[in-house]
């Protein structure tokens, strides 16, 4: 009697586990689904403009960087402040990271398209590369230029809001638009994250 009273206890407790099972595959299933709808999702909206703030290697907020979103890329709009006058090269870098005091943890020109620096370079340039900024002897900028090679647009193979951002940095120097990897453009001296 005890043996069948066991047995009994031995084919619920298993019978239970093996309902407990069906119902974990159940719920991962659901949550797997989830995830896909709401990637989805994201990838369809549509982010139109953003604005970046620039900060110098003292973590100051040196200047403004409106971005929108247009038909063949993104048109920037830079107000900037405390520059050294003169020209200086403009860049967006590859990761959305701005950590004084060198900034490097922004990576390299943002370069999706696996090209060399620089307009003037025949395998350039960067999708990344922009023109040089002009600062006015007040140490003020205010600049508009177009990078037709990116995109606001997530899930895009060229979009400056992918998995780790992307940076939008000044330097030291001017561009000369040829040499790789960044234009002999020397240090990077402000830089703003792009994110939405
Ligand atoms: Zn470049």
């Amino acid at each position: 009697m005890l043996k069948l009273v066991m047995n009994s206890c031995v084919s619920f407790i298993l019978i239970m586990l093996a309902a407990c099972g069906m119902t974990n595959e159940h719920n991962k299933m659901d949550h797997s689904y989830n995830q896909d709808h709401e990637a989805t999702e994201v990838s369809e909206v549509a982010v139109d403009s953003l604005s970046v703030e620039l900060k110098n290697t003292k973590g100051e907020k040196v200047g403004i960087a409106a971005l929108t979103e247009e038909k063949n890329g993104v048109r920037i709009k830079l107000q900037a402040e405390g520059l050294a006058p003169g020209r200086h090269g403009f860049h967006i870098h590859e990761i959305g990271k701005c950590e004084q005091p060198d900034f490097k943890t922004a990576g390299e020109h943002y370069n999706p398209f696996s090209r060399e620096h620089g307009f003037k370079n025949p395998k350039g340039p960067h999708a990344g590369d922009l023109p040089n900024i002009e600062v006015d002897a007040n140490g003020k900028a205010s600049v508009e230029t177009f990078a037709s090679l990116v995109t606001l647009q997530q899930g895009k193979p060229n979009s400056l809001l992918d998995v780790d951002g992307s940076a939008v940095i000044i330097h030291e120097q001017a561009d000369d638009y040829k040499t790789n990897p960044a234009g002999n453009s020397g240090d990077r001296i402000a830089c703003g994250v792009v994110a939405k």
